[in-house]
């Protein structure tokens, strides 16, 4: 089998968004101070960092009729330059079972530029998109291929709780969908250092408030997306131990390893980390400091499926478990093949608003959760995705 084209086409919604509300979510960019000139940011526009409503898919295809399908969300226009200008050479005409070999001459022709953020995610896309033509040529899922089945369903937990305005809105959506049968919550804080011990307090009384609805008996996971800084961190962690987080998620920007290990130490609260983290040197540097207690790669930025593998086996030998970041299939593949991954992130669909929901207006065949469970198919080839025509008309295509 030989790869005859590559394609990467951005999805650009240009269909109704829903503004962010509140102080949503802290982020890194919240510790700059911001002077105004030019753009008048208000709080809710600072969030402009961290939204994203692009989408690169890039198709593989081969000799043998098989189109393989990846994707990145990492700055999307310019993974797809990095696919059409730099990684489309190196595949073409070569053989996808050949994914070591393929995957190792992308990350080392890219290496002075690519090794982590956007290069990795572009790398990632073609990646996985080899895997799913594996799947499809051999008629087997794609997890069959990364060690099988190692649980019935993926427990999957609720991931949205943005900090909004009114606390009882947030309760209201964690009662919603505890009624739908997750018994695992992550929430966001909506204050930082620049909001001092009033947003402390903000901060608090929102995992409180979340809390009182879920009780004790279901998990907790509180999200920071490194808008902390570790001064902060290590002031209100000590306060958040007694509603008993499962985890304590990006405290300080991703850079900020030994910030991690101290943080890690501190607390009885089990600090995690990874989604911006890149690659198996990546990891290793986070695991040999002991960083982070969970490590949450995202398959589509730390080089695709062939490294997240990798990735799993080197947090199973460290007893670290690996809970992805995102949902979507290509996380839920490597999910169901390892016993070191004994969760999922659920991003459930709603309305564009951030643009991590865009992928199930792109792709046909991401699995819905039930109960708090998600399933994958033993009889579907590949990952188990196609194209959705529904939505079509409300993006824009960049070819
Ligand atoms: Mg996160």
């Amino acid at each position: 089998m030989k790869i005859t084209a590559v394609r990467a086409r951005v999805h650009e919604w240009k269909g109704k968004t829903v503004p962010p509300t509140g102080n949503f979510c802290s982020n890194a960019i919240d510790l700059v101070y911001d002077n105004g000139a030019g753009r008048g940011l208000t709080r809710a526009d600072t969030m402009h960092t961290f939204r994203f409503h692009a989408w690169t898919v890039v198709e593989v295809e081969t000799d043998a009729g098989i189109v393989g399908y990846g994707n990145v969300a990492l700055a999307p226009h310019i993974a797809k330059a990095i696919v059409d200008q730099y990684l489309t050479p190196l595949v073409l005409g070569q053989d996808p079972w050949d994914y070591e070999y393929l995957n190792q001459r992308m990350y080392r022709a890219t290496h002075a530029w690519g090794r982590k953020g956007v290069g990795m995610a572009a790398i990632s896309a073609v990646d996985i998109a080899l895997w799913d033509i594996l799947g499809k040529s051999v008629n087997k899922p794609v997890f069959k291929l990364l060690g099988g089945r190692t649980k019935e369903k993926i427990p999957c937990y609720y991931s949205k709780l943005y900090r909004l305005e009114n606390l009882k809105d947030m309760q209201d959506e964690a009662q919603t969908f505890l009624d739908q049968g997750f018994r695992a919550f992550k929430m966001r804080f909506g204050y930082g250092p620049a909001h001092g011990q009033q947003g402390v307090v903000e901060n608090l009384k929102s995992v409180e408030a979340v809390r009182e609805v879920i009780g004790y008996d279901n998990d907790l996971m509180l999200e920071c997306y490194m808008g902390w800084n570790l001064e902060y961190a290590k002031r209100i962690l000590p306060k958040l131990e007694r509603y008993q987080p499962r985890w304590l998620e990006e405290p300080v920007i991703a850079d900020d390893i030994d910030g991690y290990a101290e943080l890690n130490q501190l607390t009885s609260i089990p600090i995690s980390g990874g989604e911006h983290e890149f690659s198996l040197y990546g990891f290793k540097q986070l695991l040999d400091k002991k960083a982070v207690s969970v490590v949450q790669y995202d398959t589509n930025r730390v080089g695709g499926i062939t490294m997240a593998h990798k990735i799993n086996a080197l947090c199973e030998a460290y007893s670290v478990p690996v809970i992805p970041h995102a949902g979507q299939m290509h996380n839920y593949h490597l999910t169901m093949s390892s016993v070191n991954c004994p969760m999922s992130e659920y991003f459930p669909m709603f309305d564009v608003e951030v643009g991590n929901e865009l992928f199930y207006y792109i792709f046909e065949g991401e699995p819905v959760a039930e109960n708090g469970f998600v399933q994958l198919d033993d009889d579907k080839p590949g990952l188990g995705l196609t194209l959705k025509t529904e939505f079509l008309d409300q993006f824009n295509i960049v070819e």
